[in-house]
């Protein structure tokens, strides 16, 4: 068996080491970020040192981000009747958006067959709308599909309403510049940047009043009640300055990977088809798919051979259900079964490409012999 691979970095990315370094220094903190005494404001100063880097991050002011449980929650507190009259959302939305958060309802933004965001549509949708809240995500968490954000703006913006972009997937792959985007909230995830996981934000424009979903103490400016997880924020700070520090360097890294995995997958596998190729994408994420190909069962036999990666996104698996997202690009449900969703990170190198290649030689042969029968059979 080839060199064990951990390729599920949408799923969860591995913890930084100089997030485990900062969360271990904090689990010694005593203070209660609250407090007066100096213990108090040395957990304090933990806290917003954190959310100074993060805003950096993602060019953000410290004083509006608001820390929650992870980007689940981030996307819940968002989602909120006080500020938008309806909720409209992209059609491959993680599902933490499209519950909609406190609304009772929520409008499908349809998506093109190379899973970008419709924006003619878009445009159609919200005119004429009394404060229409729009969330649309940075890249999608399947595709990797980068998705036309600050265009989404101007069409939300011109007809009054608000958008919310979910950036889970987005910081340390690509920039993302909370200004330059036009968003007016935006979620981030500690745990995909390689944070701890149950970590997120919600980074808000200036002055626009949340509803808190969580109600007690005035925590995180009356946006989130509840004592704050200090070394969980600590960890998320300095996860969010590495990713920062070494984007560029790794982009132009995951891109050269990923072009080498994808040169492979090809090589084995012909008819092999790579979602939203025809887009740009996250420089890591590969979603792919062979006719004939169940994704269950390719996903074990990677997994036999000591090679992680995941059958559409990570959230939903367990379950046996197609994805939506390939559903909203308009893939036919055959190969849509059989997707795989490769997805690499800041200590992906050669060497797990390579494991990958070695199991995915071995499938593509059992799966076009198995083919093969099946057309002597017919
Ligand atoms: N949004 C997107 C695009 C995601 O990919 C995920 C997790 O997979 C989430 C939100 C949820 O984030 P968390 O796991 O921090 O709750």
């Amino acid at each position: 068996m080839a060199a064990p691979a951990y390729l599920d970095w949408n799923a969860t990315a591995p913890l930084r080491p100089e997030a485990r370094a900062a969360m271990t220094a904090a689990l010694d903190a005593a203070g209660n970020p609250s407090s007066v005494h100096a213990a108090g404001r040395a957990a304090r100063r933990l806290v917003d040192e954190a959310r100074d880097k993060i805003a950096a991050l993602v060019g953000a002011s410290a004083k509006d981000v608001v820390f929650t449980s992870g980007g689940t929650e981030a996307n819940a507190l968002a989602l909120s009747p006080s500020i938008g009259g309806s909720l409209l959302a992209s059609a491959i939305e993680h599902p933490s958006v499209r519950a909609g958060g406190r609304f009772t309802s929520v409008e499908d933004v349809p998506v093109t067959a190379d899973g970008l965001v419709d924006l003619v549509a878009l445009a159609r949708l919200v005119a004429g709308r009394d404060r229409p809240l729009v969330s649309i995500m940075l890249a999608n968490n399947e595709t990797g599909v980068i998705q036309p954000v600050a265009k989404a703006a101007e069409i939300v913006h011109s007809a009054g309403g608000l958008l919310h972009v979910d950036a889970v997937q987005g910081p340390g792959r690509i920039a993302c510049d909370f200004k330059a985007l036009g968003a007016d909230l935006m979620t981030l995830s500690a745990h995909k940047l390689g944070g701890p996981q149950g970590a997120g934000a919600l980074i808000r424009r200036e002055g626009l009043a949340l509803e808190p979903l969580i109600k007690g103490g005035g925590q995180e400016r009356g946006a989130r009640a509840g004592t704050e997880n200090v070394a969980a924020i600590a960890g998320f700070g300095a996860a969010a300055e590495a990713a920062g520090r070494a984007l560029e360097v790794e982009v132009a890294r995951m891109t050269a990977l990923r072009d080498q995995l994808e040169a492979g997958i090809k090589a084995f596998a012909s008819d092999a088809v790579i979602f939203g190729a025809q887009s740009v994408r996250l420089p890591q994420t590969t979603l792919f798919s062979v006719p004939g190909m169940k994704a269950e069962t390719a996903v074990i036999a990677f997994d036999l051979e000591g090679v992680a990666v995941s059958s559409g996104s990570a959230c939903s698996s367990g379950k046996v259900a197609p994805s939506h997202v390939l559903a909203a690009m308009g893939v036919e449900p055959g190969l849509a079964k059989g997707a795989i969703r490769v997805s690499l990170g800041y200590s992906t190198g050669p060497n797990e490409v390579e494991s990958f290649q070695k199991a995915w030689a071995k499938l593509a042969e059992s799966l076009y012999k198995a083919r093969k029968h099946k057309d002597i059979a017919a």
